[in-house]
């Protein structure tokens, strides 16, 4: 998606080899006019199987609003982000996944009300990026546990050389991102064609 990439270039901070800060647009501020044409692309992307998704299914924070631009493109489907904390009105049953967070270097547990889950919902994620892909597949093992399906993942940014699209899609699942970075190399960013 040329506009994002544009986007990632201009007001992108390459932290490190490793780290690309998007605070501006994405990940503190939030871009609506871009998450508007984000959530289009991903209905392009996923036409084929939009008229299956009974949900869109993401995780705190930053999917949260990603996702809900993108439900809109999905006949306002909805939207249940996983939740990092255990909040006390969790009081019933809930779908729970241990994954090492990539930004805060420690294992989180993430969890989803299953009220909010059920046999049979078929889902699409939806992230702001794809790393190592604990996220992704924390959310993947909580949809097996649910007996619900997962169609596809679309991601935001994918910074390929950490591996988590080919865990993905080793396991099968379809991954679409709009911007896939190949390397950030002395503070540039690089893309793949
Ligand atoms: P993963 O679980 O795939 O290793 O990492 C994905 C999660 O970590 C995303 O939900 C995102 O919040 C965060 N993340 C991973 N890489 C970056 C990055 O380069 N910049 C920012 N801002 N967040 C990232």
């Amino acid at each position: 998606m040329q506009i994002l990439k544009n986007r990632i270039i201009q007001d992108g901070v390459a932290v490190s080899t490793e780290i690309l800060k998007v605070d501006s647009f994405l990940n503190h501020q939030v871009d609506v006019t871009l998450f508007d044409l984000i959530g289009a692309e991903f209905r392009t992307r996923f036409d084929d199987i939009a008229k299956n998704v009974d949900k869109i299914l993401t995780i705190e924070a930053s999917g949260i609003a990603v996702a809900a631009f993108t439900a809109k493109y999905f006949n306002s489907v909805p939207v249940v982000f996983a939740k990092k904390d255990k909040p006390t009105t969790m009081t019933d049953g809930y779908y729970f996944a241990e994954v090492m967070s990539f930004t805060k270097r420690a294992m989180t547990a993430i969890r989803v009300d299953k009220k909010f889950l059920k046999t049979g919902d078929r889902c699409l994620i939806i992230d702001d990026f794809l790393a190592h892909g604990q996220a992704a597949l924390g959310l993947v093992h909580i949809a097996k546990d649910a007996d619900a399906e997962i169609l596809g993942a679309g991601i935001v940014i994918e910074k390929e050389f950490q591996g988590g699209g080919d865990k993905l899609r080793e396991k099968g699942i379809r991954v679409e991102s709009l911007a896939v970075v190949e390397k950030i190399e002395n503070g540039e960013i690089f893309f793949k064609a």
